[in-house]
């Protein structure tokens, strides 16, 4: 069959509000242009992020019934160690309340003035946490990555010359080297196993730690499974073993590649760093056998990890982005290619050729399409990243807007209204105008910051 169907039926359905085109023009402007301010019930399709806003499962909501709450040793907390265990063998989980609790803990020991830390490209709050405590963050991703139109196949690959380079460079600055699978910054994509080894090997014979941080796990093996010469025949199972048997350990988003609403986790092999981490988790989240979760979220994160791994599901996930994509790609939109794993991300730099990446030319497609479809996207490029450490404003290497899909929440008509969207767009898009940027705050301004539209 051509057709690949959702591969669950709705048994619980959430209403979406209405709106129109004049309100949602009065809406942004009432909200200084921040789709991060937005109340949600006044958007109709939400691609802001696929951040812990995917659907549970009939048995994840079942899980959560048998959630057990004691304080310490709650079974709950077993049955999630041992679901993680089972695809990432590291000796010691903690649990966190999200991925960036997991990236504060691992930065209270590895970061520092001083320090520099390498990854194929650093997620935000990775980055944001690094810099706060005075390390720098390096992006190293090969050069395919940073090019819209290049069909790579594993286009988050880490470049491996410059790695060395880079290690040679900063010697005993680096405390360790991150890994980002799938690449979110970077357009979602794929980084191969092949890949993964390789710098495992590099930061090992450097001494150095290698942590991934996992949050699409299953989705960079299906790719993996898809793309990589020799694992087509393979589980999901035995490829996302692989790729963490060669770490040293990994920092999660379980509202990710969890198919949970809220949690993470931080898992690590080496038993010092794992007793600083334990004491700064007591500190910060919890005591070690909750962390920052409550039993239910335990049970609803160890069920979810035995779902995700599922084909079918993966199959449908990843072929909902290729599709918009293929659909827009025939528009004349220029799509990142090949169609990451979580979202579909329009290079507004190129499209919206006549607004200067210092005005913001993502951020203007971002709003809109919120005015004409009600849809919110999130700008992934010189709002979140042009503002350096030492205040100065560059360009970021891409400016991105990001659709990131929710796990098992849209269909089939909500993807093929968002192309729609995006044909209303068309005829108007050389009209659009750049943005300025009227308050901000130090770090990670985006989520934050009032703009004004240029003149
Ligand atoms: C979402 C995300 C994080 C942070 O996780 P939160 O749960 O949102 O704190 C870190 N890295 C990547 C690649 C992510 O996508």
């Amino acid at each position: 069959m051509k057709t690949i169907i959702e591969p669950f039926r709705i048994k619980s359905v959430e209403p979406i509000r209405m709106t129109t085109r004049d309100e949602r023009k009065s809406l942004i402007k009432d909200n200084h242009y921040n789709l991060f301010s937005l109340k949600s019930d006044d958007v109709l399709i939400d691609l802001l992020t696929d951040s812990g806003t995917g659907a549970m499962s009939s048995n994840q909501w079942a899980a959560i019934m048998r959630g057990d709450e004691s304080y310490a040793g709650s079974p709950s907390f077993l049955h999630f160690e041992a679901a993680v265990r089972n695809l990432m063998p590291f000796t010691y989980i903690l649990p966190t309340h999200q991925g960036r609790a997991a990236e504060a803990i691992l930065f209270s020991i590895y970061g520092g003035k001083g320090k520099n830390i390498p990854n194929n490209t650093h997620f935000d709050t990775t980055r944001g946490n690094i810099e706060a405590t005075g390390a720098r963050a390096h992006d190293l991703v090969i050069d395919e990555g940073r090019d819209p139109t290049n069909e790579h196949p594993f286009k988050g690959n880490m470049n491996l010359d410059k790695l060395e380079a880079y290690l040679a460079e900063h010697k005993d600055s680096v405390p360790c080297v991150m890994m980002t699978i799938t690449n979110n910054a970077g357009g979602g994509q794929p980084v191969s196993l092949e890949n993964i080894r390789a710098v495992a090997a590099i930061a090992k014979k450097h001494g150095k730690p290698f942590i991934i941080d996992g949050c699409r796990f299953a989705e960079n093996a299906w790719f993996i499974k898809l793309r990589e010469p020799g694992q087509a025949d393979r589980s999901i199972t035995d490829i996302v073993r692989d790729c963490f048997t060669c770490a040293d350990g990994m920092t999660m988003s379980a509202k990710k590649d969890g198919f949970a609403n809220i949690g993470g986790w931080l898992a690590l092999n080496d038993s010092d760093i794992a007793d600083l981490a334990r004491a700064k988790l007591i500190q910060t989240e919890g005591f070690p056998t909750y962390g920052g979760m409550a039993g239910r979220d335990l049970e609803a994160i160890a069920q979810g990890l035995s779902e995700i791994v599922d084909e079918d599901y993966l199959r449908y996930r990843i072929r909902t982005n290729a599709y918009i994509s293929e659909k827009l790609d025939a528009m004349g939109i220029p799509v990142v290619k090949p169609a990451g794993g979580h979202a579909v991300f329009v290079d507004a730099r190129k499209w919206l050729s006549h607004i200067p990446p210092l005005s913001y030319p993502g951020h203007a497609l971002a709003v809109a399409l919120y005015e004409i479809g009600g849809i919110r996207s999130c700008e992934i490029g010189t709002v979140m990243f042009g503002r350096q450490p030492d205040g100065t404003e560059q360009p970021a290497a891409m400016d991105l807007v990001r659709m990131a899909f929710p796990r098992r929440t849209y269909t089939q008509s909500h993807a093929d209204y968002l192309i729609e969207s995006f044909e209303e767009l068309v005829p108007l898009k050389d009209r659009l105008k750049g943005f300025k940027i009227t308050e901000e705050p130090k770090l990670m301004r985006h989520f934050t910051c009032h703009f004004a539209p240029l003149g």
